[in-house]
């Protein structure tokens, strides 16, 4: 039986071929969801995919791109987006 801490599927499980040819189970963290644009959904570039808890360590410009509207819209959302803003005016 793993241990407790191992029990719970907060980690996932992958089977490792060791160098002696045996597969072993080794546990590791889940891969996080890649950030997307608000309009689009197609998956941001530069911005690196982390954990929430390893968010708060992280500087802004890994979090977000230089632009406006970076980090939440895409290069083509974003220049929709600043051209019906002053279209309305
Ligand atoms: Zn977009």
């Amino acid at each position: 039986m793993p241990r407790p801490n191992k029990r719970s599927r907060t980690l996932r499980r992958i089977f490792v071929r060791v160098p002696s040819g045996v597969s072993k189970l080794v546990y590791k963290a889940r891969k996080t969801a890649r950030i997307k644009c608000a309009d689009c959904k197609t998956v941001l570039h530069g911005i690196s995919a982390l954990s929430v808890s390893k968010l708060r360590n992280t500087t802004n410009s890994q979090k977000k791109v230089e632009r406006k509207y970076g980090g939440n819209l895409c290069h083509k959302c974003a220049r929709k987006r600043i051209i019906q803003s002053v279209r309305k005016e």
